[in-house]
Parts: C-alpha cells; sequence; structure tokens
C-alpha cells in the first residue's frame, strides 16, 4: 500500500512517531493508501528547514522566483492526467469535474502569482519639497498555510503560491482526507528547480499537526481555509501570539432569483451553483430565494435539473456528482435531510443515501436534495450542510428577500438572478457578502478580491489581496 509521507527540506520522509492513518477512497468505501500521521516533532523540522531557507529564498529577485513558479505550473499540467485522478479517488469528486476545473486551477494558480510578483508597485508619499515616504514590502518569514478537502490542490495552491511569490518560505498542511495530490505535489516542485526547504509539506490531522503549525513560535502568519469552527480555534491560538491571519470560512449562500428572468435558462445555473462538488463548494449556492409569482415554475425546472446531476461512478464520463467526502460527512449531510423532515420540510427530489452498483458499491453517495416549506430561521436554512442540499424559498418584495438572505452569520457568495439592471446592483449592494455575482456563479478572475464576511472570514485572498496578506510594509521617510 502506498504510504502518502512528509516533504521535509526537499525530500519524502516518514513521520518521526511511525505512525499512519488510513486514507480511505469514498467512492468505494475502500482504504487504498496511509497517509503521515505527524505531531510536533515533524513540524519542528519543517519550520527549521523554512527558517534555513528564507534568507536565501526571500533575496531571489522577483524574476527568479517567478521562473521557478511558472516551471511548477508547467509540472502541474504535465502531471495533470494523474492529479486529476488522484484529486477523484481522494476526495469522491467526478474525475471530469478534476479535469475540468481543480488540476487547470492549480495550473493557473501558481502562473498567476508568478506574473502578479512581476507587475506590482509599492506606494512613495512626497510631503513636501524636501521631505519624502516610500514603502517596501518585505516577506514575512515561515508561513503556515492550512487547507481543506474540497478542493485539495486548488485551495493548497492558492495560498502557497502567493506566500512563495512574496518571498516567504511555507509549511503546508493539507487535509487528512484528501492528501494525496499534495503529497505528488512535493516532487513536482523539486523537479522544478524550488529550493529545499522553501516549500515543507506537512501531512496529518489538524488538532495534532494543524495545531503544531499554528502554535509554531516562528511560524508568523496563518493562511487557513476550512470550517467556521475550527477558523474560531485557530485565531485563539494565534491571536495571542499575535500572528497574522487570513481566515476563509464556511458559508450558507443565497441564490436570489427574480421573476424577469428567463426560468429554463435560469433554472441550469441554479442547479449547478447548488450541486456542483456534490455541493461541497463553499461557495454553492444552498438557499435558493425565488419570487413568487415564478415559484411553482421555478420549482418544476429545477426538479428537471436536479435530475440532470447523475450520481455514479467519479471515473465515468456520465457522472455529474460523486461520492461525498468520508462516511462520517456523507451521515451528518443524511442527519440534516432527517431534521429538514423534522422541521416540517418537504423533500421535492432526492433525500436519500444513493447506492451504486459494481465498484462504487461501498461509497458514500447522496442524492441530489431539493427541500420546501422551512422557515427561513429553522436549522437548516441557518447552518452550513456542505452537500447536495438546497432549499426553496419563496418571497414577494425586494427588501423582504435581502433581509431573508442576511438573516444567518454567514456572509461568503451570493448570485443574484434578473434582467433589471437597478434592481441588480441595489441586491448587490444590499447583501452582507463577500462576493456577489449577477446572472453569473463561480465566475472566478483571480485578481479579485475574494473572501467572506461575519463568520465567513477574516481578512482577502486574491490578487494583490494576497500579496499584501503575504508581505509587511516598511515606510522609510526621507529629508533630503
Ligand atoms: P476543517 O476546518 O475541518 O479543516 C480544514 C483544515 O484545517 C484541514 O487541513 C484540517 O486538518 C485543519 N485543522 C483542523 N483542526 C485544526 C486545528 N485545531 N489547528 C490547525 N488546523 C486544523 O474544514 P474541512 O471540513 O476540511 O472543510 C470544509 C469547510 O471549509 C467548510 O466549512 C467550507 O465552507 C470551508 N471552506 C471555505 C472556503 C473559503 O474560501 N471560504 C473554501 C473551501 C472550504
Amino acid at each position: 500500500m502506498l504510504n502518502i509521507r512528509n516533504y521535509i527540506n526537499g525530500h519524502y520522509c516518514d513521520p518521526i512517531l511511525g505512525e499512519w492513518i488510513e486514507n480511505v477512497n469514498p467512492a468505494t468505501g475502500e482504504v487504498y493508501s496511509l497517509v503521515a500521521r505527524s505531531a510536533a516533532p515533524d513540524v519542528d523540522l519543517a519550520v527549521q528547514a523554512a527558517a534555513d531557507a528564507f534568507p536565501a529564498w526571500s533575496a531571489m529577485s522577483a524574476q527568479n522566483r517567478s521562473d521557478i513558479l511558472m516551471a511548477i505550473s508547467r509540472g502541474i499540467a504535465l502531471h495533470a492526467e494523474d492529479l486529476a485522478l488522484a484529486e477523484s479517488a481522494d476526495q469522491g469528486k467526478p474525475l471530469s469535474l478534476a479535469k475540468k476545473m481543480d488540476i487547470p486551477r492549480a495550473i493557473d494558480n501558481m502562473a498567476f502569482f508568478a506574473t502578479e510578483i512581476l507587475h506590482t508597485n509599492t506606494e512613495a508619499f512626497q510631503t513636501s519639497s524636501q521631505v519624502m515616504n516610500y514603502v517596501v514590502r518585505k516577506p514575512l518569514g515561515v508561513v503556515g498555510c492550512i487547507s481543506p478537502w474540497n478542493l485539495p490542490l486548488y485551495l493548497f495552491t492558492w495560498k502557497i503560491a502567493p506566500a512563495l511569490a512574496a518571498g516567504n518560505t511555507v509549511v503546508a498542511k493539507p487535509s487528512e482526507l484528501t492528501p494525496m495530490t499534495a503529497f505528488l505535489f512535493g516532487q513536482i516542485c523539486a523537479d522544478a528547480g524550488l529550493p529545499p526547504g522553501v516549500l515543507n509539506i506537512i501531512q496529518g490531522l489538524g488538532a495534532e499537526c494543524g495545531e503544531a503549525i499554528v502554535a509554531h513560535p516562528q511560524v508568523t502568519a496563518i493562511s487557513f481555509t476550512g470550517g467556521t469552527t475550527t477558523g474560531k480555534h485557530i485565531a485563539s491560538v494565534a491571536a495571542p501570539m499575535l500572528k497574522k491571519m487570513s481566515l476563509e470560512l464556511g458559508g450558507k449562500n443565497p441564490t436570489i432569483v427574480f421573476d424577469d428572468v428567463d426560468v429554463t435558462q435560469v433554472a441550469q445555473h441554479v442547479a449547478r451553483a447548488a450541486f456542483t462538488n456534490q455541493g461541497e463548494i463553499c461557495l454553492c449556492g444552498s438557499r435558493i430565494f425565488i419570487q413568487r409569482n415564478i415559484y411553482e415554475k421555478f420549482r418544476e425546472a429545477l426538479i428537471i435539473e436536479t435530475q440532470r446531476f447523475v450520481v455514479g461512478d467519479p471515473l465515468l464520463d456520465e457522472t455529474r456528482l460523486g461520492a461525498l467526502v468520508n462516511e462520517a460527512h456523507m451521515n451528518k449531510v443524511l442527519g440534516y435531510i432527517d431534521l429538514a423532515k423534522e422541521e416540517g420540510g418537504k423533500i421535492l427530489i432526492g433525500g436519500t443515501r444513493m447506492h451504486v452498483e459494481g465498484r462504487c458499491a461501498g461509497g458514500f453517495f447522496v442524492a441530489p436534495t431539493l427541500i420546501e416549506g422551512l422557515d427561513v430561521l429553522c436549522r437548516v436554512n441557518q447552518e452550513e450542510i456542505f452537500g447536495p442540499v438546497a432549499t426553496l424559498i419563496p418571497f414577494d418584495t425586494d427588501d423582504e428577500v435581502i433581509a431573508m438572505a442576511n438573516s444567518t452569520a454567514y456572509g461568503l457568495a451570493a448570485s443574484v438572478w434578473t434582467t433589471n439592471i437597478n434592481r441588480a446592483h441595489r441586491t448587490a449592494h444590499q447583501l452582507e457578502s463577500g462576493i456577489v455575482w449577477v446572472n453569473t456563479w463561480l465566475n472566478r478572475d483571480l485578481r479579485t478580491p475574494f473572501g467572506g464576511v461575519k463568520h465567513s472570514g477574516v481578512g482577502r485572498e486574491g490578487g494583490s489581496e494576497a500579496l499584501r496578506f503575504f508581505t509587511e510594509p516598511k515606510n522609510i521617510c526621507l529629508q533630503f
């Protein structure tokens, strides 16, 4: 069986304590590899390697760092097929989605920050004819990057690329549920000429090696993507140590459909927003608000679109919904469907575990599910489910839908569907959300600020925001 080892100081190594965790393919339910169960001593080694590598890496020219990051991007492209297969086996997502979305995005993340670093500038302030200020941006040192299981290599590289581009060295941890592509990424970095110690990849459990990264006194900043509860805990460890933090957390995103839209066309997009990647994307629209005079018509169109989300073996081309990431998560999602029934909801379609024949008989599949009849303030409409489950909620007026959309503790992303330009702008401005898409969803430009408000996070990733996070400004004031 394959052992998924740590990548420290430019080579692979076993965890010091010699412990391993079983890694399950969620589509089959079978253990197919073992993951290093790293602990504080492994993190110490990684931090030391990163600290040793920092002076040379941070002193390198932006062009030289850019060249290496571009070579890593090309390395991902070279191994795209294997990485897509690995992502699908670890996460349960359709192979076609990993090929179309996850791996291309990892390629783009590296290439984007490789070029972004060549096009940045810093500020200068002329105070008087004899006084001038200018700002230099310095890398932070050793930084920690911790990522979740839903878009494994996509989100892992989204943090690592700006951290490295800005001249930091990194100790990174992927989720213990999806360690494989980060493991393969180490070799790609080595082949691309990334100097030893610049990136160190530690595998293991969040509460053990994740927390050891957060608590390490030499780690100056933490970039974290994951659940809100974990984010709050990380903040409680890192804040008293006065570390810089970027927290990208959960969501309970509204999709708002006004009555002036083309129902059939918009239903397609709304279903995609609800069910892509089994609904396991922090940006998925899981609360669908529909203006009352098109409610019945839209509901029927949405049910038809939902039926098109074929659940099955992630390796098959026709599959649009793969397995949920593990059994515990599947049970959590099914638990929310039971709760919806208790809370008075009516299941319109789905609502059950799905059994797939053959190779995937032991897999963790849930049918795409639509529910109506729930109060907007009930738990199912307030808590993040993170699965293929969406609720339908009718509304009458613009003010009413904005109040309902804003009624959760979260504020990550929203989508608004209308052909009325005034309504589009007004609604977008009034939503408590870090990201609003109008007549589109998951339409990403890597230069834009990415992140949420309220319990969806602190700080922004993307473009210059990410480079600002991974650097510290120093103002130098000159009297001529
Ligand atoms: P999680 O919080 O359980 O784990 C995320 C990462 O944190 C994993 O690598 C885990 O091992 C690590 N971790 C856990 N406990 C830790 C601790 N005490 N100290 C340090 N590290 C620790 O989240 P998850 O279940 O992997 O991912 C799903 C969640 O991520 C959802 O809530 C989803 O909305 C969120 N998410 C947010 C975004 C975003 O950009 N806002 C993107 C993707 C996912």
